[in-house]
């Protein structure tokens, strides 16, 4: 079995503009650069939010150099970006919005779902480029949730591919390097082996529930496991029924040099990133429509 490296419990949260209760489970300072193509990975919520016809969220802001993958699970949001990208997202569906060279864009709870409120709940991964493609030109990919494999598990459970392959089915996103992101569910009272990869480290989170793994942990809501890149198997169990995100790639060994919104190799590219920026370089956000 994958040896557990780490365990980490939810740090304390904070907000990302007005719209996001984040608990940031990892980043680019601290185990990203340890799960390298993953660099950070933001938790909001479960969370209510009482109706309003205010807009909730983060306004324009760029990013370089990196994928910004959100996954609905209760709630709506709302993104448009400066390559005339954007659309709604609900409960299910995933947005893999490649920044690469460089985008500006927003990010808001969805007008219908502000108006009518309710519970409010996603993840924002982050996933590196490969050096070679931080300049590739930024790309926008919905992936509904009705478009993504659901793999029933032997034992009880699912998983639903949003990347990477699995006994094979194989999820939608396009990637610039190998990886596995699933959302999976273990149903109560069961025990599922997964088989990943040789050669690839790995996250996984607990969204729901607790899990017990390889039976040696156990991982309660909002809980994160490292696992090192020996072995292949993984041993997931839950007495009551549990949700998670599983996370594995081959290490990318490149140097992580963040800062704010930007993740590149060096600082005097993020120092470029920042002179770009102020410069205007970042593009243009379409008219907002009335
Ligand atoms: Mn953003």
């Amino acid at each position: 079995m994958k040896p557990i490296l780490s365990l980490h419990a939810p740090p304390a949260g904070h907000w990302v503009g007005d719209g996001f209760p984040v608990r940031s489970l990892f980043t680019y300072n601290g185990l990203g650069q340890q799960i390298n193509p993953f660099l950070l990975l933001d938790y909001a919520g479960p969370t209510h939010f009482a109706p309003t016809t205010e807009r909730r969220g983060i306004g324009q802001h760029p990013h370089r150099g990196f994928e910004t993958v959100t996954i609905v699970y209760h709630g709506e949001v709302e993104h448009r970006d400066s390559t005339g990208g954007g659309g709604t997202i609900g409960p299910g569906d995933v947005q893999w919005m490649t920044a690469a060279s460089g985008i500006l864009h927003e990010e808001f709870h969805a007008a219908s779902f502000a108006r009518q409120g309710g519970l409010f709940e996603m993840f924002q991964l982050w996933v590196n480029l490969p050096a070679a493609h931080k300049s590739a030109q930024p790309r926008y990919q919905t992936l509904a949730g009705a478009t993504l494999p659901v793999q029933a598990l032997p034992g009880g459970g699912h998983l639903r591919l949003i990347a990477g392959e699995h006994g094979g089915a194989r999820g939608p996103a396009l990637t610039f390097s190998p990886m596995n992101v699933w959302d999976g569910r273990i149903a109560a009272g069961s025990t599922v082996d997964l088989t990943l990869p040789e050669g690839h480290i790995a996250a996984v989170v607990t969204r729901r529930g607790i899990l017990q793994l390889n039976d040696a942990a156990t991982l309660d809501q909002a809980h994160l496991a490292h696992l090192g890149l020996t072995g292949t198997q993984l041993r997931l169990g839950s007495r009551e029924g549990a949700d998670f995100l599983l996370l594995s790639a081959p290490p990318l060994t490149e140097t992580v040099v963040g800062h704010g919104p930007f993740v590149m190799n060096d600082s005097a590219e993020i120092r470029q990133a920042y002179a770009d920026f102020r410069a205007g370089r970042f593009g243009l956000m379409p008219a907002t429509h009335a």
